[in-house]
């Protein structure tokens, strides 16, 4: 590891020094690549960490298309901008790179993972050192290989491999500035050991993002969004849609459609195709999503559909609805990272945005009502970085990607993705 970070830390000036144009040329030669490459990681993320295949094809078409207009737009967000001019001065504001990041990630989305914690990285001049979950090892070789082919230069990008003690050991290397996406107890760890060196962070972290079905949802709109928000990637996402507020005039239907969504899953293998929920990533996670079933079922929570392993050998959980909940609940309380989605009635607005705020996280948050004003309204008292409106999809490569409270620190994607992994020198002089 030491001499990948001296590696890195000896390429930073050469690639700080290549300049936008120059690197945003050498990148899109790996893009060129990992487009002609996308299938077959596709089937390794499938075969990984158990994604169904067609969600691992767009988990990679999404991350190309995150990276291609990361390329496209660095110019506009990079170049030095003038700040003020006149009386024989000009001051002008310069973006320049950190020096080496650490960008450490987990395996819910393997492509999408790598492409938003490391693309603005490198476009900016940023080096990188990159560790990969240790649950897609193989995805990681994959991109490392893809690197090499492109001809990035040496001690531009590398990885290293191994379980959390290799990333806490990463972050101690002396790196400039860490990049973190995973669990908000580890971010929590790490923003500790940043601090000892006074290390900029990007924190993107986990989420407990609230759904509110209003009165006046149009519920044929609602129901196909929360459930993609929720069970989608058999619910291993970390803005997926985690509790679900319904008022009370709409409950029924609510639970009835949901119900009859549900019965739609078919689980199985991740590579065949009409496969469309696949098995969680490991048998401790499913460890872990019974125990907080468990938990709420002993504490009064009734179990409307699914609660158990179905009969197929491998880390499978069954699409859960549960009600009856109460905030002392492990469910309600914690980030649930599996299929179980725990339904709260409300009877004012008042009440479901005390139960959306009712979290340690602010990630993002979903509301449903035909009502714009009402939207609005809403979203702007949700304590979350990300409001979607009636299943509209907030997640763009324009627009920033982040938490309030305990689901992060920063930004990626757009202005503010470059933003966070650059700092700023102004520049003032006579003209
Ligand atoms: P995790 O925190 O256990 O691990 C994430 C990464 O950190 C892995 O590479 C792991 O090896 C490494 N790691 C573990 N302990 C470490 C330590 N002490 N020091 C340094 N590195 C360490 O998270 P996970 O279970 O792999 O991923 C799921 C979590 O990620 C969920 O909480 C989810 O919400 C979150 N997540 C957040 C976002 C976001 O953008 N906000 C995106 C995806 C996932």
């Amino acid at each position: 590891m030491n001499e990948k970070v001296a590696a890195a830390r000896y390429a930073a000036l050469s690639w700080k020094e290549l300049g936008v144009a120059r690197r945003v040329q050498l990148l899109r030669r790996f893009v060129e690549i990992f487009a002609l490459r996308k299938e077959e990681f596709a089937q390794l993320t499938s075969k990984e960490m158990g994604m169904p295949i067609a969600e691992s094809r767009a988990d990679v078409q999404g991350a190309l298309a995150y990276f291609s207009w990361y390329l496209d737009n660095a110019e506009k967000y990079l170049s030095p901008t003038v700040s003020l001019e006149g009386e024989g001065e000009v001051h002008t504001v310069y973006h320049e790179p950190y020096g080496v990041a650490a960008v450490i990630v987990p395996w819910n989305f393997p492509a999408s993972n790598f492409v938003w914690g490391c693309g603005q990285n490198l476009i900016a001049g940023n080096t990188v050192v990159f560790k990969i979950s240790e649950e897609v090892p193989l995805c990681g070789q994959m991109i490392e290989k893809m690197m090499q082919e492109a001809a990035v230069p040496a001690g531009v990008f590398h990885e290293v491999y191994g379980r959390g003690p290799v990333g806490a050991l990463l972050s101690r290397q002396g790196v400039d500035l860490i990049c973190f996406t995973g669990s908000t107890l580890t971010g929590a760890s790490l923003y500790r050991s940043a601090a000892a060196g006074m290390h900029r962070v990007v924190m993107e972290l986990g989420g407990s993002a609230p759904g509110i079905v209003c009165e006046d949802a149009d519920l044929s709109v609602a129901i196909p969004s929360i459930y993609s928000a929720r069970f989608d990637n058999a619910g291993q996402a970390c803005d997926a849609l985690k509790r679900l507020l319904v008022h009370e005039s709409v409950w029924d239907p609510v639970v009835e459609m949901l119900v009859g969504r549900l019965e739609m899953v078919r689980l199985g293998d991740p590579l065949s195709e009409g496969t469309t929920m696949g098995p969680l990533v490991s048998k401790q996670q499913v460890d872990l999503l019974e125990r907080q079933v468990a938990d709420a079922v002993e504490r009064g929570a009734i179990v409307i559909k699914g609660g158990k392993h179905p009969a197929l050998p491998g880390a499978y959980y069954e699409p859960t609805l549960l009600s009856n909940i109460t905030s002392d609940m492990r469910v309600w309380k914690e980030e649930v990272f599996g299929p179980v989605l725990p339904l709260v009635r409300f009877s004012t607005e008042e009440e479901a945005i005390a139960l959306a705020n009712d979290t340690e996280y602010g990630l993002g948050g979903y509301i449903y009502t035909r009502g714009m004003a009402r939207a609005e309204r809403m979203a702007s008292r949700l304590e979350t970085g990300m409001v979607s409106v009636n299943g509209v999809n907030y997640t763009r490569p324009m627009n920033p990607f982040g938490g309030y409270k305990h689901s992060g620190i920063g930004r990626e994607h757009g202005a503010w993705g470059f933003a966070d992994v650059t700092q700023t020198k102004v520049v003032a002089r006579r003209k």
